[in-house]
């Protein structure tokens, strides 16, 4: 059996800690044995982070991007490897781990321009024969801890912008799926990235803690459940870093009586179960107004029906199994707990099984109508792929539902109205909207980010705001005296 191990110093290293399995979620079986890291591996990490950066940070800017197009031309040609080792530990279709690599991609293209993203400013003859320029500079070790779902795409969000600014960066990955760190880790070495720069340590919330109160790492991006962004947020400040922490969600998609249903539907369904709903973009619930509810729930149900669940090797399937037997096991919990508080299962995904894997974590998709916000799998984020229908007027109640929930993370409207469409984006409290767009994740020259529950820190992740997230401003102001001096001191500022 494979042993998964840290990457620290340019090269695969043992850890000090124990070990832990990990699972092939299409079957059940073991595949793997991971190394959980401790602290002395910690400051190994760290230690090795810092003397890179001290180097890194002060190669030249177009060196650095020139590293970051050689990976970029990697990344394009391991494409295939890597999708299928994500599809080996995640479980989702290859084409949907092609997808989150071509997400991350986009981020890597974004910091190969670098020159242009950390040009300074400059003011001639601010006042007299002075000239003041500003510019920012890298931080040093940065950390990110990241999510099982997208074990490439969120990796890419933070490591090519840290690094493109000049800093070291450590990723402490999933212990669920914590593979595809590895070739990220080998691809930016044959990139000719100094070692040291981009590490890997494996791990739990031993590694995190550690990082969080490291005096050496200056920054931490997390993305997340909201428990544990909460947690890393309010650690990580108080031990002076700078933080941005990304969490959980439960993200609407409002359907009005004007919309095209087919259409609405097909997004629905697509953003809804895709992945097996684990997404923190995934519209988890269908915000329906009345007079069309029932139509819709009818074309929905047909398409649920239709999706088609298998491994995800099998080119013909829709989605794959969850992440683990647990969350199997919880999101079926949380169906039945529907159906319990009095909504209604239009359709049901409990107990479904593949065959000739009736190992695997499969749950089929589920329909549930009747959904209010005070039920159990209205309030919880269910991870999984259950639509949840709420019936509402019209377009007020929607964003009343909508801003009353905890989370802001992402949202959606369809309709032809482009007056309804311009009130829904202006009126939600929600970070990212999608007007006849499902999923609105940004491209990667925007930055990504929710608000309330799903961010804690002040950043978005990636883009302009990423840039800024990773660098420091310094500001000079500079005179050259002339030949003719001053006749003396000056006490007191002057505005010429
Ligand atoms: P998780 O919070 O369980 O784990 C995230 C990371 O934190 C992992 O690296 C994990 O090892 C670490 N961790 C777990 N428990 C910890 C603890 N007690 N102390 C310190 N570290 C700990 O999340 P997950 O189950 O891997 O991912 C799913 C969640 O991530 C969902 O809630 C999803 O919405 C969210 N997510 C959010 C975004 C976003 O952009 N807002 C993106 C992707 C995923």
């Amino acid at each position: 059996m494979s042993v998964i191990s840290h990457w620290i110093d340019g090269a695969a290293s043992p850890g000090g800690g124990h070990a832990q399995p990990v699972h092939n979620p299409a079957t059940g079986e073991v595949i793997a044995s991971l190394t959980i890291g401790d602290e002395a591996d910690v400051e190994r990490a760290v230690a090795s982070a810092a003397a890179a950066a001290a180097t890194w940070g002060d190669l030249s800017i177009a060196r650095r991007a020139a590293t970051l197009f050689r990976f970029r031309e990697l990344l394009v040609a391991a494409t295939d490897e890597l999708a299928e080792v994500v599809s080996r530990e995640h479980g989702k279709t290859l084409a949907d781990a092609r997808g989150e690599i071509a997400r991350g991609l986009e981020v890597v293209e974004f910091a190969c321009g670098v020159p242009e993203l950390l040009k300074g400013d400059f003011s001639e003859q601010a006042a007299t024969g002075i000239d003041v320029f500003s510019w920012r500079e890298p931080l040093g070790v940065v950390a990110g801890i990241t999510p099982f779902n997208f074990p490439v795409m969120v990796p890419l969000w933070m490591a090519p912008v840290a690094i493109a600014c000049g800093n070291a960066f450590i990723l402490k990955p999933s212990e669920r799926d914590p593979s595809a760190s590895l070739v990220l880790a080998r691809l930016w070495r044959e990139a000719g990235l100094p070692d040291g720069v981009f590490t890997v340590l494996q791990g739990d919330r031993i590694v995190v803690d550690a990082l969080l109160v490291h005096p050496d790492v200056a920054a931490v991006s997390f993305v997340g459940s909201t428990p544990i962004a909460r947690h890393v947020h309010a650690t990580a400040t108080a031990a002076g870093k700078r933080v941005q922490a990304l969490g959980g969600a439960k993200n609407h998609g409002v359907v009005l009586a004007d919309a095209d249903l087919e259409d609405a539907a097909n997004h629905l369904v697509a953003a809804a179960y895709g992945a097996a709903g684990e997404r923190c973009m995934a519209l988890s619930v269908a915000v329906v107004e009345e007079s069309v509810a029932d139509e819709l729930i009818e074309i929905l149900s047909a398409k649920a029906r239709a999706t088609r669940v298998s491994v995800g090797t099998d080119p013909e399937a829709d989605l794959g199994p969850v992440i683990t037997a647990a969350a199997k096991e919880r999101i079926e919990g949380l169906i039945t707990s529907a159906e319990e508080e009095g909504a209604r299962i239009v359709v049901d995904g409990r107990g479904h099984v593949v065959e000739g894997h009736e190992g695997g974590f499969f749950v089929g998709p589920t329909l549930i109508d009747g959904v209010r916000p005070e039920h159990t799998v209205y309030r919880e984020e269910v991870f999984g792929p259950v639509l949840d229908v709420v019936r509402v007027s019209g377009l007020a109640e929607a964003i009343a539902v909508i801003n009353a929930n905890p989370y802001g993370n992402g949202t959606a409207i369809f309709t032809s109205s482009g007056e309804a469409a311009r009130t829904f984006r202006r009126g939600v409290k929600v970070g990212m909207v999608g007007v006849n767009v499902p999923i609105p994740v940004p491209v990667a020259w925007h930055s990504f980010g929710g608000w309330k529950d799903s961010l804690f820190g002040e950043s978005h992740i990636y883009g302009p705001e990423g840039v800024r997230f990773y660098t420091r401003g310094k500001v000079v102001t500079q005179r050259w005296p002339a030949r003719t001096r001053s006749t003396g001191p000056q006490f007191h500022f002057t505005g010429d």
